[in-house]
């Protein structure tokens, strides 16, 4: 009847705002791609996708601190000590599985053909120990300075970037008794890529922090209610702060996405190798996100994941739209709580540390992009590399920030642990910034399903809890 789809309307209304956008930015992305927009142009017209990111990302620090800071503090050390547990074994039995479908899948498609022809000029990347890389990651863990730990800036997108050139001719020839003589100067514009900067926060370190912080105010008696109640409050303030946000957040979405659309590059390689890699990583993340998560989720719990995984459409859209699984944290709280009805105590501790370290999609990815790598150097990788590269993948994929394309930078751990050339990493750069937002979303649903699992599994800690505590902690 009438009333039923305007209740279905009302009820849905921010979930068909968000899908909605994602379609109408694509359709006008599309449509405003054969004006070839200026660089600068395209960046104005995304600007409200922009403003959204700054939005959600203004929220990451305060959001990730208090909500971890109360977790921890909400529950006594033998079940948050469980419960961690618990957290620690679904993260890495799903970034296991992630990594070895990926490396089964590329094995079986094997899309790359042993030649480097068909993709553009290479450029030089940075070279990193593994060595190196696993001491950064300790390093990360604990921030001398935890002022600085929340204005990290991260190395890490490969952008294109208009720079002007300017070319000088040499010529000796004419010249000899003093070497060089300049005789033109051009100034032209180029688009070359390069290697940006992303303000961030070091999240591992603050990480540590906060629960190790949290743990230990949660211990103390009267003397740790003051700032128990403090973070408790904070995080309340700070989610009421994202519910607004969420309103503008459809138009964010529209607009990133479509910006992106207009601002790509012409996809001409795609019938390639390239185009065959695309599809072999879509194929791994839809097997991982769309089969073995849910299936995982329904054999534990026994609930239906499809109904688990509506409630986080929002969530799942806003990390498309942004590639990031931190800035997409706040919406993750918004939809497991309000939608999915999960405890509290179980998001503020699985999601944080989810969105840091627990990157199914990033692992897949990782383990995938090498071993593509190996084949188009027409090198085959033996049992013992290929086992190297599942390990480094997970570590790389801990090591990853949650931000836009940092599963393509710590890559070059993984490919320097076999032998590989890291600068073969620019052969996908082409696509990459498509496949992040696919692995962002594969990254987002691993942690919100974890939680869900997390929660079922400590059903019995929460509601011992509960009654001793008369059922007051945390209660709405
Ligand atoms: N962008 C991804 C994330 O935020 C990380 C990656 O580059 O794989 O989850």
């Amino acid at each position: 009847s009438k009333e039923d789809v305007q209740a279905f309307l009302k009820k849905n209304a921010f979930v068909l705002f968000t899908v909605g956008a994602v379609i109408v930015g694509i359709i006008l992305g599309f449509a405003l791609r054969p004006y070839k927009m200026t660089y600068r142009e395209v960046k104005y017209f995304s600007f409200p996708g922009e403003v959204l990111m700054r939005m959600l990302q203004m929220l990451v620090l305060p959001l990730l601190v208090s909500s971890l800071i109360t977790g921890m503090a909400a529950l006594d050390s033998k079940a948050s000590g469980k419960m961690g547990m618990r957290a620690v074994i679904y993260y890495m039995t799903t970034t296991i599985i992630a990594v070895f479908i990926g490396i089964i899948i590329v094995l079986i498609i094997h899309p790359g053909k042993g030649s480097k022809d068909e993709f553009g000029k290479q450029q030089t990347i940075e070279q990193v120990s593994p060595a190196d890389a696993f001491l950064d990651l300790i390093r990360n863990m604990f921030p001398p300075n935890l002022v600085q730990a929340c204005t990290q800036q991260f190395k890490t997108r490969y952008g294109k970037r208009k720079v002007h050139v300017t070319v000088t001719v040499n010529d000796t020839f004419f010249n000899s008794t003093n070497g060089t003589q300049e005789i033109m100067e051009i100034t032209r514009e180029e688009v070359i890529p390069v290697p940006g900067q992303v303000n961030g926060v070091n999240a591992l370190g603050l990480v540590v922090f906060s629960m190790c912080f949290g743990l230990i105010i949660g211990n103390m008696k009267e003397q740790g209610q003051l700032l128990r109640d403090f973070f408790d409050s904070l995080n309340e303030a700070i989610m009421s702060l994202v519910a607004i946000i969420m309103w503008y957040a459809p138009i964010g979405i529209l607009f990133l996405i479509a910006g992106k659309i207009v601002e790509m590059d012409d996809l001409t390689q795609m019938g390639g190798q390239l185009g065959m890699y695309t599809i072999t990583v879509i194929i791994g993340l839809l097997i991982h996100g769309v089969l073995i998560l849910p299936m995982l989720y329904f054999v534990i719990t026994r609930q239906n994941p499809f109904i688990f995984i509506a409630g986080l459409l929002q969530a799942l859209v806003t990390a498309l739209g942004t590639s990031s699984s931190s800035a997409t944290l706040p919406v993750t709280f918004k939809c497991l709580e309000e939608n999915n009805k999960i405890d509290k105590r179980i998001t503020r501790f699985v999601l944080p540390v989810g969105a840091t370290i627990n990157m199914d999609g990033t692992a897949l990815y990782e383990a995938l992009a090498a071993i593509f790598i190996a084949q188009v150097n027409n090198m085959e990788m033996n049992f013992g590399q290929i086992i190297t590269i599942s390990i480094t993948a997970t570590a790389a994929s801990i090591g990853a920030a949650g931000i836009p394309q940092a599963g393509l930078v710590t890559m070059v751990i993984v490919l320097t642990s076999v032998g590989l050339p890291t600068d073969d990493i620019t052969l996908i750069i082409a696509v990459d910034w498509f496949l992040d937002r696919l692995r962002t979303t594969t990254n987002v649903l691993g942690d919100s399903i974890g939680a869900g699992i997390v929660e079922f599994l400590s059903r019995h800690e929460l509601r011992s809890k509960d009654v001793e505590m008369g059922n007051s902690v945390l209660e709405e």
